[in-house]
């Protein structure tokens, strides 16, 4: 017979054998029952009773969600749930929650989902905002008008309609744009800052992927007062959580990676100013001196 196997008919398929797990494996944590995935975080096989979720990048077992949510990312789950739906959940959670969160194994591929999202996120934010100044000056121009005041009516009811008409659009061809390059350097720049702590331990996707669910806070943009003052703020605080759960590194350090690089750009923006001034006076006391003043 030069056939080494005999009985080269395709295997049953009702219990197909997962590429990944040898036959006869056991579970890591039961190990008198056979393993049904290896888990693409730790490496260890499970069973199907230790399955914390599946997608595109494979299986993820309990014992590495254990530190995380019950369930996997919303926003991974957006095709099932609905894209507002998982939007609304993911915000909600980052916001709440973002040891949790940040702590949840993802089971999804690439890039585009998380960059989606962190996109998203501002936009929303940004459009909500101009929408709610457009309200607000509306609202003042009727007050106004009921009082009498009806130049000021008028400039108010301007106002309302530039915010609402006029600037809501151009907000959403900007914002997914300044979004995208906010998401990029707070990635490279962290992700280098991390570096040069000697505490990276993440890939760059991964780090990306951290730095675009942080923006969840930016959503709250149009809060009058709170979002204004308090939405960038509170993106470095989830901003460095992420970063401190995905890198498995300090607290000191995530925060240093997340705030260093934007208090040395201030610094350096503050000492190319004041030289500018310190220049225009220069050349204004010599011009000054020149004509004897
Ligand atoms: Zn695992
Ligand atoms: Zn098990």
């Amino acid at each position: 017979m030069d056939n080494a196997w005999p009985g080269a008919e395709p295997p049953p398929t009702e219990t197909p054998q997962p590429s990944d797990v040898p036959l006869g494996a056991r579970c890591g944590v039961h190990e008198t029952t056979d393993a049904a995935f290896l888990c693409v975080v730790c490496g260890t096989y499970g069973c199907m009773d230790c399955v914390f979720a599946t997608g595109g990048r494979g299986t993820t077992c309990r014992a590495c969600a254990a530190r995380g949510l019950a369930e996997s990312i919303p926003w991974e789950r957006r095709a099932q749930l609905g894209w507002m739906s998982a939007f609304w959940q993911t915000t909600k959670l980052v916001c709440t929650q973002p040891k949790r969160f940040f702590s949840t194994p993802s089971t999804e591929t690439g890039m585009a989902g998380p960059v989606l999202y962190g996109v998203l996120a501002y936009t929303a934010g940004g459009a909500l905002l101009m929408l709610s100044l457009g309200v607000m000056f509306l609202l003042g121009s009727g007050g106004a008008l009921l009082l009498g005041q009806k130049e000021l009516g008028a400039i108010f009811g301007i106002y309302g309609g530039c915010f609402t008409v006029g600037f809501i659009p151009i907000a959403l061809i900007a914002y997914p744009l300044q979004g995208l390059m906010q998401i990029l350097i707070a990635s490279v720049c962290s992700h280098g800052s991390l570096s040069l702590l000697k505490s990276r331990t993440a890939t760059f996707e991964q780090t990306l992927r951290a730095v675009c669910y942080a923006n969840a806070p930016y959503f709250w943009l149009f809060v009058p007062c709170i979002g204004w003052y308090f939405s960038a703020f509170w993106v470095w605080g989830a901003e460095s959580v992420a970063l401190r759960e995905t890198h498995r590194t300090t607290t000191d350090r995530a925060v240093l990676s997340v705030i260093g690089y934007r208090v040395v750009f201030m610094v350096l923006v503050g000492a190319l100013y004041a030289l500018m001034v310190g220049a225009m006076f220069a050349f204004g006391a010599t011009q000054g001196g020149r004509n004897g003043f």
